[in-house]
């Protein structure tokens, strides 16, 4: 994908990163006609670890954008298949007001090629091979960030506001002095591709009854996301709510995960289409501050991954369109204390589901539990349905039903449980 233009020395909003919230931030702010400049250090199509899979919170966000046609060749999938302890379900997404009933399995680099090139299709300039190295701070405001191209000496690339969207790690972040709680969840996840030929299921599968290569189980969870393009994303996560978190060695997981399921779905266990790759996902919105004088932080830069089942891509996509909308307000009544209004939104949104994800993830941390909940939950498709609902934020504000009644209650433990 060629750049969108010739590094200028301005833009009213500046970008760090051009991932899932960096490219739908430009897009919005470019569809409300600011002059936005994305800096991203690699060049699309380029990969990202990750599962693949989209969820209807995030077809949503991708139909809002414009963008229903350029995923109908895209494996399309209708549900969730949950595994565990011998038994599974396998369950529609849920009915839902704002949602449709099907996401889809894309590989990264093509989904965030689309993306980007769908923001400068609206007008943003977008900076492949260049790295924000630090901020711009003039007076204690961030004016902009020191740009390192592919070539030549770095160049300072100044902005009125700049959106932080550097994701998981975020350096950038860190160097304006986001931080992440420490003791709050967090989850690591491993990822390959192996060819199958169930490649094309309508279905994602999720097992709960991870067992490493002693047979011991592990409080974590195994994915089988066909691709239907001859490949399926299998990997396994585990949350750091597990006592001997640390210890686990994932690449192992994932070799004792895929050497359980081979045979199910007919694929070699020891040739993976490439060497597993590994990433670290903040969640449950553990990073803080999320807006300064002059910035907001978006994405997985500000731990927006739902601690219930590690995706973050819909989060990304959210928080962005909400920070171009605040941007938007500021620059067009040229009143910076718009940005104030960014956590708050943030937190009405998201803030008490996260916490109820986060209690659940400290809970679900401890093996005999997990193995309970499977073994409950596998036996009653009714209580895994409604688990379907809470765990992929799909509740109905409009309705009252046994999703909403038990994640009611989980709710009120939550509030009284300050550390969650
Ligand atoms: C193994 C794994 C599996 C996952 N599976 C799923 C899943 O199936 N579904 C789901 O919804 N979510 C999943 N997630 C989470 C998902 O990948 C993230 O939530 C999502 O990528 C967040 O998007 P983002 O734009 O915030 O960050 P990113 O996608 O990480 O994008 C950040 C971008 O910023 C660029 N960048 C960083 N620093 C700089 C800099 N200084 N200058 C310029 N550019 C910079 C990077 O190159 C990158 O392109 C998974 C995560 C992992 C690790």
């Amino acid at each position: 994908m060629p750049d969108s233009g010739l590094p200028g020395t301005s833009a009213e909003v500046l970008i760090v990163g051009g991932g899932p919230a960096g490219a739908a931030a430009a897009f919005w702010l470019a569809t409300h006609g600011h002059a936005v400049t994305i800096i991203e250090k690699r060049t699309f199509p380029r990969e990202k670890t990750c599962g693949d899979a989209l969820t209807p919170r995030a077809v949503r966000q991708l139909d809002d954008m414009g963008l229903s046609s350029a995923f109908a060749a895209s494996h399309r999938y209708e549900g969730v298949r949950v595994t565990g302890l011998e038994r599974e379900l396998t369950m529609q997404w849920p009915e839902h007001s704002e949602y449709g009933r099907h996401g889809y399995v894309i590989r990264r680099a093509e989904l965030d090629t689309i993306v980007a090139e769908h923001a400068v299709a609206a007008g943003a300039t977008l900076l492949q091979g260049h790295e924000a190295v630090r901020p711009l701070v003039s007076r204690g405001f961030v004016r902009g960030a020191v740009v390192q191209g592919p070539t030549g000496a770095p160049f300072e690339l100044m902005a009125k506001y700049v959106v932080v969207a550097d994701g998981a790690n975020s350096r950038f972040g860190r160097s304006l002095g986001t931080i992440r709680s420490q003791d709050w969840p967090y989850a690591t996840a491993i990822r390959a591709y192996w060819t199958t030929p169930r490649h094309a299921e309508p279905w994602i599968e999720s097992a709960l009854d991870l067992r490493d290569r002693n047979d011991r189980a592990v409080p974590g969870y195994g994915w089988v996301f066909p691709a239907g393009d001859g490949t399926a994303n299998i990997g396994v996560g585990l949350l750091s709510t597990f006592r001997d978190f640390k210890t686990v060695n994932t690449a192992h997981l994932l070799e004792a995960y895929v050497a359980r399921i081979a045979e199910r779905w007919q694929l070699d266990p020891s040739t993976p289409l490439r060497r597993p790759v590994s990433g670290r996902i903040p969640m449950g919105g553990s990073v803080a501050p999320t807006a300064g004088p002059t910035y907001l932080v978006v994405g997985d830069a500000a731990g927006v991954v739902n601690p219930f089942n590690g995706d973050g891509i819909d989060y990304a996509y959210e928080t962005a369109r909400l920070a171009a909308d605040v941007l938007h307000d500021a620059l067009a009544t040229n009143d910076a204390s718009s940005l104030q209004r960014y956590s708050k939104q943030l937190d009405d949104r998201y803030g008490q589901y996260f916490k109820v994800a986060r209690l659940f993830a400290r809970i679900v941390g401890r093996p005999v539990m997990m193995r309970e909940m499977t073994r409950i939950g596998l036996h009653n498709r009714t209580l895994m349905e409604w688990a379907l609902r809470i765990m992929s934020n799909e509740l109905r504000p409009d309705e009252t039903g046994l999703a909403e009644l038990a994640y009611g209650a989980m709710s009120t433990v939550a509030k009284f449980a300050p550390n969650a």
